[in-house]
């Protein structure tokens, strides 16, 4: 973090998730537990919002007339709710339990533990002492932390830091280092350790959280795993749905769900937790045809994020340079934002958009499969037979019109709930100032969330709480509150009642005064552009939803 202001912007933003109830700690009367989280009152009111939008917007809403454009096949869109925990082979065959690992290193003196992927540093010498000081941090915040590690390692004075001799070109990573031999283990200064060499060798860890199933746990049979991601699922059912529904290629099946990754080192807030949701669509199309599709549901995916409000200066689409696409990739593109944790100009990734071919499909049928001079084949073992045997089920699909049989490929959209949650909280912070009830101006925090998410869509809120004002606010809340997400408060001066709707991310107030009674209409206060207009009190429904429609 090289921006104290964003640095400051993210604490406030964690802190008012806790405050409000967005986002809490899990179990955090036992001094909570890392890498969990819970959603509070107004947290889970705003996932549960975006999880439908994204439903509604991909799957529930979806068109099925629809067509791509320039390609002419209308496509359809369905949905499933599979199981956390399925049958191991699925693990075997779609290769996360031989690939899905982070690379991890300990300190055996910190017995702190560290992505090797995330350690950089760079040598230091003072006085003919040379070491190589380690930072997990990234950005500019690593250089910082480096040069304070230096300063403590070699006992110099602040203001004789340029007694100090840096290698040059900066930090660089640290398992690049140890493969070219410029630097050994017993050089390295782990970021939490007093003297250099207590970093042991990295090793590979799967995320995957292992579990057993049945009461006699024991043999290996029973082991099992918690799914680290939703899609296996829907592969899994991929016969299942063409046989039992109406759907033809091109066609997509969209799940929400959680997912477990046992993540070396969860930080960030939300963003790298060990339990979290994900909103997958999977979409089988003609192997023709995919590299159209692919770019369609990259686009898609990019305009559903503007079309809930997130800054467009703010997001970025990076497609994957090939030495970084998955085994079975033939193409991937990351939506990204500017998370205020991250130093300037970095992005972190909110959903992957990947062409995966016609790997899952292909290797649930014959077996896991391996890419060979650029063809995928599968897999053998030392005996010569497949290394993860496949279910050996026909996975192919019949045209019955064209009468061509093929195995679809697949684009897979991949967003985090969680994750665009939390780029949703962060781009809605917002300080600003208001006029008070006596003109003056008034410091505000506002959420400025689109009216879709917002956990409450309007407030009902009597001016005072005597002369009828309750018990007309009451009536109209009653009969808003079917229709609407709404709350009702009399609790304190109508202006710290805005303010709280306003860090609540409400984007409208109905206030009911001194007029109501006399002429039956009512103030309407938007959270945004501050206006207040009157209307009349039998209107207050239909124009709130026209409102929320049109937002
Ligand atoms: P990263 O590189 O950040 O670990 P990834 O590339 O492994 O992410 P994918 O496997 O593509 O992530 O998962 C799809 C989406 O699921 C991600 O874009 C992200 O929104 C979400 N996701 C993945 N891991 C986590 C996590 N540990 N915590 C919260 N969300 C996650």
């Amino acid at each position: 973090m090289d921006n104290p202001n964003e640095q400051s912007r993210m604490d406030k933003i964690v802190s008012l998730a806790k405050r409000r109830g967005f986002i809490f700690q899990s179990s955090e009367i036992y001094g909570g537990l890392n890498g969990f989280w819970d959603y509070g009152p107004l947290g889970v009111a705003l996932k549960r919002n975006l999880k439908e939008c994204w439903w509604q917007d991909m799957v529930a809403g979806h068109d099925e007339l629809a067509t791509l454009p320039g390609a002419g096949s209308p496509y359809e869109m369905t949905g499933l709710d599979c199981t956390i925990i399925m049958h191991p082979q699925v693990w075997k065959c779609s290769g996360h339990f031989d690939l899905f690992h982070d690379w991890l290193v300990d300190c055996r003196e910190s017995k702190r533990r560290y992505r090797y992927d995330h350690l950089q540093g760079r040598f230091a010498t003072y006085r003919a002492k040379r070491v190589f000081i380690v930072s997990d941090q990234s950005g500019e915040e690593a250089v910082a932390d480096s040069e304070a590690k230096a300063l403590k390692f070699f006992g110099v004075r602040p203001k004789n830091s340029d007694e100090i001799q840096w290698q040059e070109g900066g930090l660089v990573p640290l398992a690049r280092c140890i493969a070219d031999g410029t630097v050994a283990l017993a050089e390295a200064l782990g970021p939490a350790a007093t003297e250099p060499g207590t970093l042991t060798p990295p090793r590979e860890f799967n995320l995957m959280f292992e579990t057993r199933i049945g009461a006699l746990a024991g043999g290996d049979d029973d082991r099992a795993f918690l799914r680290p991601e939703t899609a296996q699922g829907i592969f899994m059912n991929f016969k299942n749905v063409l046989d039992t529904s109406r759907v033809r290629v091109p066609f997509g099946i969209g799940q929400i769900g959680k997912s477990f990754r046992n993540e070396i080192t969860p930080r960030n807030f939300t963003f790298r937790s060990r339990e979290f949701e994900q909103m997958e669509i999977e979409f089988f199309c003609k192997p023709d045809e995919s590299a159209a599709w692919y770019r369609f549901w990259r686009d898609r995916r990019w305009n559903w994020y503007l079309s809930l409000g997130l800054t467009a200066g703010k997001l970025q689409l990076r497609e994957h340079a090939a030495d970084e696409l998955s085994h079975y990739s033939v193409g991937t593109a990351d939506i990204e934002y500017a998370f205020p944790f991250l130093a300037t100009g970095e992005f972190g990734e909110l959903e992957g958009i990947a062409h995966r071919g016609d790997f899952d499909l292909r290797s649930h049928s014959e077996g896991k499969l391996v890419r060979k001079d650029g063809a995928l084949v599968v897999e053998l073992g030392a005996d010569g037979k497949p290394r993860h045997r496949g279910s050996g089920k026909d996975l192919s699909y019949f045209d019955d019109v064209t009468r061509e049989r093929y195995i679809p490929h697949v684009i897979e959209p991949s967003a985090g709930a969680d994750r665009a949650v939390l780029a949703f909280l962060c781009d809605a912070y917002h300080e600003d100032e208001v006029p008070d009830e006596d003109g003056k101006a008034r410091s505000r925090t506002v959420l400025k969330l689109h009216p879709r998410l917002a956990p409450i869509k309007v407030a009902i809120l009597p001016l005072v709480k005597k002369d009828g004002m309750p018990e007309v606010a009451i009536a109209l809340y009653r009969s808003l509150k079917t229709q609407l997400a709404c709350m009702y408060d009399e609790k304190g001066s109508i202006g710290r009642r805005y303010a709280r709707q306003d860090e609540a991310g409400t984007p409208w107030c109905l206030t009911i005064d001194g007029q109501t009674l006399a002429d039956q209409t009512v103030t309407l206060r938007d959270r945004d552009s501050l206006t207040q207009i009157r209307l009349p009190l039998n209107e207050c429904v239909s124009a709130l939803r026209t409102r929320l429609q049109e937002s």
